[in-house]
């Protein structure tokens, strides 16, 4: 799960990639609305976190050109301006979510969790097949009821596979949702994780597509 955060406080901007890191997001930071258009127009994300007072450009701009450009990519809004027409301009120009500073790392979160599921066209908190269920919110992951140990990376592919349920993904798109900018990627670490998650969860949890990519298995 990639976010991008953009931000120009670098001590809250350091304190909420700290915070999403610890629960297993990949996160880019740019700390100004130029730098936020790039990174929109060259990574698929699955959330952003903007900030509306930025250098260069201010985050409503920004905003309102992804709507324009047709993107569906959540957008929480996270910022200072608290008046109702402030708000109201925010969640107009396209945001899905509007939290005002200061904040509480945990609300933000889960204010993430449900934009995300929502945008995967889920309700329930949870994410279930096969008897594997995951639970974002404390990210606990079991199989038939027992609790399963997985590394930050294994749970994030996984979670990322059970959003994508009848879809393949290939590699380099789950690379893309596993890694943020600066983040060693070897050459075979997506197998690698795919192997430990097929021993932890059975083989045929997850399928290889011959020359496509990866996908769950059926749940016959
Ligand atoms: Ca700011």
């Amino acid at each position: 799960m990639r976010i991008l955060l953009v931000e120009d406080d670098a001590l809250l901007g350091d304190g909420i990639r700290a915070g999403l890191k610890l629960a297993h997001y990949a996160v880019d930071w740019v700390r100004d609305g130029a730098a936020a258009r790039l990174a929109l127009l060259d990574h698929a994300y699955q959330a952003c976190v903007l900030d509306l007072g930025l250098p260069e450009r201010d985050g409503l701009s920004v905003l309102k050109e992804l709507r324009e450009q047709g993107q569906q990519l959540p957008v929480l809004i996270l910022t200072a301006r608290d008046t109702s027409a402030d708000k109201i301009a925010g969640l107009d120009a396209g945001a899905d979510d509007y939290l005002t500073k200061p904040f509480d790392l945990p609300e933000l979160q889960a204010r993430l969790r449900a934009l995300i599921r929502r945008a995967g066209g889920a309700a329930a908190p949870t994410l279930a097949h096969a008897g594997v269920v995951l639970d974002p919110a404390s990210k606990q992951v079991t199989r038939d009821g027992q609790p399963l140990t997985l590394s930050a990376r294994e749970y994030a592919l996984l979670h990322d596979l059970l959003r994508h349920k009848t879809h393949i993904r290939t590699r380099s798109q789950l690379e893309e949702s596993l890694y943020a900018w600066g983040e060693e990627t070897g050459s075979n670490t997506v197998e690698v994780y795919i192997h430990n998650l097929r021993r932890k969860l059975g083989s045929d949890f997850i399928r290889t597509i011959r020359g496509l990519g990866y996908r769950l298995g059926d749940t016959s």
